[in-house]
């Protein structure tokens, strides 16, 4: 129960844009509130009250449902906020997670894949002692050994050339790094939708 409430859910606002993935659990929040409809890949929505009935057609089923002494139904794909106007936000907050996504778990030296989380470390481009800060355009992930060949310095000093400038990323390209890795197959028609499968 408690790792199916911890799926992840897609949610597109008003004009069908998807602009954030969230859990079930607060996709549930949502719908309990009256503030989200759950969506289908039929572009049709239900409220909580039709998505129990529909839940009920599946109880034998293989598809996850959520079960609990009040509410029994089946997991969403996506939900659709009707009065959520924001379109998809553009800065992404920083953290190792979504630095690791922006960058592609690649050294951004080297280009090496890092494949295990204990190659990769963070660089300041700027070092850090020098006043370089944690931000967007002054870090990158980084193999430990160009870290180590780099140290306290800059990459021009240490004989390093970055394979490209670092930019913020932008939310959009970030869901499409987390689509093959949800492998959430309904997700593709809501993103195809948002043009967003098929840009960068
Ligand atoms: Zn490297």
């Amino acid at each position: 129960m408690q790792s199916l409430l911890q799926e992840k859910v897609l949610v597109l606002n008003k004009y069908y844009q998807a602009i954030q993935i969230t859990t079930v659990q607060k996709a549930i929040c949502h719908l309990v509130k009256g503030t989200a409809l759950v969506i289908t890949t039929d572009w049709t929505t239900h409220s909580l009250e039709d998505w129990i009935k529909i839940s009920r057609f599946y109880e034998n089923g293989s598809h996850p449902i959520i079960r609990s002494p009040s509410i029994s139904i089946l997991i969403p794909d996506a939900i659709y906020l009707p009065y959520y106007e924001s379109l998809p936000k553009t800065e992404v907050v920083f953290s190792r997670h979504n630095l690791f996504l922006r960058d592609k778990y690649t050294c951004q030296y080297c280009g090496k894949f890092l494949k295990n989380p204990k190659d990769r470390t963070i660089d300041h481009i700027i070092p850090k002692s020098r006043g370089g800060k944690t931000v967007w355009t002054n870090v990158v992930l980084c193999c430990k050994k160009c870290n180590l060949k780099k140290g306290d310095r800059t990459p021009e000093e240490a004989g390093l050339k970055l394979l490209k400038k670092p930019k913020p990323p932008k939310w959009q390209s970030l869901i499409l790094e987390e689509f093959p890795k949800h492998k959430k197959e309904a997700w593709k028609v809501f993103l195809d939708f948002a043009g967003i499968m098929n840009s960068e």
